[in-house]
């Protein structure tokens, strides 16, 4: 049995409010797996009834091949991994990392070694002795997992760690718990409403939006392939770009609507005569020669952070442009901008399902 964790038909009511919807999700052994959405989409609920903190109201729990349904939480064998602050202050590091075997019963000593073995692969050693108040934010993140690997759970379950760290840290942070899940072999499963953390740590991206999973796959393929405009919108940053259009009645050609209209004749032909979103990345337009073929569209903003240059357009919706290097634009304010068909997105006006050009 390769899958960790499945989850089934699940679905979770808080009174009359249906906060999960019908969650099928398996989790391979060793995979680390990003739940992310916006705030409210039900991340942290899927999160709490895997550690069966909360019950679910319908569907299938298993882990490592045994339903869990009705399992307390201190039986599913699953670590929870908090924020830093979740630490007992008044525990030295060691204290805090022996409390849950100390519960279980495990001898002094055994806990003892345990804790020094677990410290040894987080790189604690030598802050055993140490209070958390005594610690930076980047190793108080280090103990809170320690305490979750010290008891060799079948799973650990993130939520949203880093969120109280700054942003330098939380960088760092990162690459330190994804190269520790490798180290250990471990299964994670992680809540983030970053999407950046969710691509950059994660094999494997649930995107979810009021209680349902919209998409999910490799983060790259999220990306390459949106299944609808929520999950072209969330994921990327600056955001995809949609701008309204109607393809034409011989399915050829595409009018957009951008500070009037445009035609763009297409080289793979698409249902004809249907109201469309067409997406296009910011790194996928480009700045067209003055003589070359493209659309002439006014400027609102210009700017650089030195690596790179942004450019707004001054039209509704306003386009985001992202250049490489500086730009030499000029101070005329109109630019002609031009883009690669490989690389446009489409979606049905109404259902914002993705339409696929290549029939
Ligand atoms: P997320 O982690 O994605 O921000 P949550 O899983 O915390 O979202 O919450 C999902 C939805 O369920 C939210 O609308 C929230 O208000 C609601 N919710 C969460 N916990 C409870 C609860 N104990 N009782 C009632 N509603 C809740």
């Amino acid at each position: 049995m390769t899958q960790q964790i499945e989850l089934s038909g699940v679905n979770k009511y808080y009174g009359a409010y249906h906060a999960l919807k019908n969650i099928d999700l398996s989790i391979r052994k060793g995979a680390f797996v990003a739940l992310v959405g916006p705030s409210g989409c039900g991340k942290s609920t899927l999160l709490r009834s895997l550690a069966g903190l909360e019950g679910i109201s319908s569907g299938d729990l298993v882990i490592a091949g045994e339903r869990m349904n009705d399992v307390p939480p201190r039986k599913r064998d699953l670590a929870m991994v908090f924020q830093s602050y979740a630490l007992y202050p008044h525990m030295t590091v060691e204290q805090n990392l022996t409390y849950s075997l100390k519960i279980k019963g495990v001898k002094k000593a055994e806990a003892k070694k345990a804790a020094q073995e677990v410290a040894a692969i987080t790189g604690l050693s030598d802050l055993l002795h140490r209070y958390p108040r005594e610690l930076s934010g980047g190793q108080r993140q280090r103990v809170a997992m320690s305490r979750a690997i010290i008891r060799h759970p079948k799973a650990f379950l993130f939520d949203e760690p880093l969120s109280n760290l700054d942003a330098a840290l939380r960088v760092h942070m990162r690459k330190e718990i994804r190269a520790l899940h490798d180290r250990l072999g471990a299964t994670s499963v992680y809540v983030t409403h970053d999407q950046v953390e969710a691509m950059t740590m994660a094999d494997h991206v649930v995107v979810m939006r009021s209680g349902i999973i919209e998409q999910q796959g490799k983060p790259l393929d999220l990306y390459d392939r949106p299944a609808n405009r929520f999950v072209a919108g969330f994921i990327g940053s600056p955001a995809m770009n949609f701008i309204p259009a109607r393809s034409s009645t011989d399915g050829k050609s595409l009018l957009l609507d951008l500070a009037g209209p445009r035609s763009v004749a297409l080289q793979h032909p698409m249902v004809p005569d249907r109201d469309v979103l067409v997406g296009l990345r910011p790194e996928h337009l480009a700045l067209a020669a003055p003589d070359a073929p493209g659309f002439d569209i006014p400027v609102a903003a210009i700017e650089s952070t030195g690596a790179m240059t942004y450019v707004t357009t001054a039209t509704s919706p306003e386009i985001v442009v992202v250049l490489n290097g500086r730009s030499q634009l000029n101070s005329d304010r109109m630019i002609r901008l031009t883009f690669d068909q490989q690389n446009i997105h489409v979606f049905d006006a109404s259902t914002e399902q993705r339409i696929d050009l290549t029939v």
